[in-house]
């Protein structure tokens, strides 16, 4: 693997690429014991901003609460670590990745410290399912692994383990010549891909799988709701079936590295007219938009790193 940044931020001090070690025996390599987040900074006309970074980073806390995992950073603490870590490399675009792992706490299942370790990365990283993808759409396939049932792992928690399933979904797919898979629940409804969430477009009206689909709630799939909402679209989070994304007018996945990808087709079905559809082209040009701070932000999403 090659270097992907000069440092990166390690249990409160900034260290060189190289020194940013664990040991071996780490509790996390062997148990999958580590919560993370994926965040986008962006450059903007009032220069990087990150993008939801509040958010993301209470989302990696209530991750850590899940697994009883001691985080030992407030969230803001969390937060001036990753705008000083893009700032620190001289970033303008980068994907952020912090993570609390349990490190050298012994090998037992339940140590007795729950005291994670607390890492942020910065590096840059492009389009995660290609750029051609972004205009023409993607080729994805149903996986034969389904996603975690609610009562084995959580997948609300951004955790380590739970990549386990999405590495399975995502190879498998990748081996059979598609860009990504897409995994049902455990009761044969559509839950999301390894790394991204779903939504079709059917006669105007868009549907996403609800939370109980075990899936993990996103925040760019809050951010397009939002979005969609906010341009009339009607959007109804609701159980979905399999066939439905073969009927589809339109059918994209969003997340934080994938962004807004458009499908084109499903199991080598053609999905509407095999491109980029007008829904998803709209709503993906008002993302990309206001992540890059050429929209009104009235949320306040965009978190400026020189502030
Ligand atoms: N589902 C899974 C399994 C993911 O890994 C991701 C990427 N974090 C998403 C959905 C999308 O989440 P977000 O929009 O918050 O990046």
């Amino acid at each position: 693997m090659t270097q992907t940044s000069e440092v990166i931020w390690h249990n409160g001090e900034m260290v060189p690429y190289f020194q940013a070690t664990t040991h071996v025996l780490s509790h996390a390599l062997h148990y999958g014991s580590s919560v993370f987040e994926g965040i986008r900074a962006y450059d903007t006309p009032n220069g990087p901003a990150v993008f939801r970074l509040t958010d993301h980073i209470q989302r990696l806390f209530d991750s850590a609460k899940i697994y009883r995992m001691e985080i030992p950073f407030t969230q803001e603490e969390v937060i001036a670590a990753c705008k000083e870590t893009i700032r620190a490399n001289d970033f303008t675009n980068a994907y952020l990745r912090p993570f609390a792992f349990l490190g050298h706490v012994g090998l037992g299942l339940n140590p007795k410290s729950h005291r994670a370790d607390m890492t942020v990365a910065a590096m840059e990283w492009g389009a995660y399912l290609g750029e051609e993808g972004l205009a023409q759409g993607v080729d994805v396939c149903v996986s034969s692994w389904s996603r975690l049932a609610p009562n084995t792992m959580p997948t609300a928690a951004k955790a380590g383990g739970n990549y386990l399933s999405s590495q399975l979904i995502s190879g498998e797919a990748k081996r059979n010549g598609y860009v990504e898979g897409i995994a049902l629940d455990v009761n044969g409804y559509l839950s999301e891909g390894a790394g991204e969430n779903l939504f079709v477009v059917k006669k105007g009206v868009l549907y996403t799988p609800p939370t109980t689909a075990c899936i993990l709630p996103g925040l760019t799939r809050d951010t397009i709701i939002h979005l969609a909402k906010k341009r009339g679209y009607e959007v109804r989070e609701e159980p979905i079936a399999r066939e439905a994304l073969y009927l589809a007018d339109e059918f994209f996945m969003v997340g934080t590295a994938a962004e807004v990808v458009p499908v084109r087709s499903v199991d080598k079905i053609t999905v509407g007219n095999g491109g980029r559809g007008p829904i998803t082209e709209e709503l993906q040009q008002a993302y990309f938009a206001l992540v890059k701070g050429q929209a009104d932000d009235e949320n306040g999403w965009l978190e400026y790193v020189n502030e």
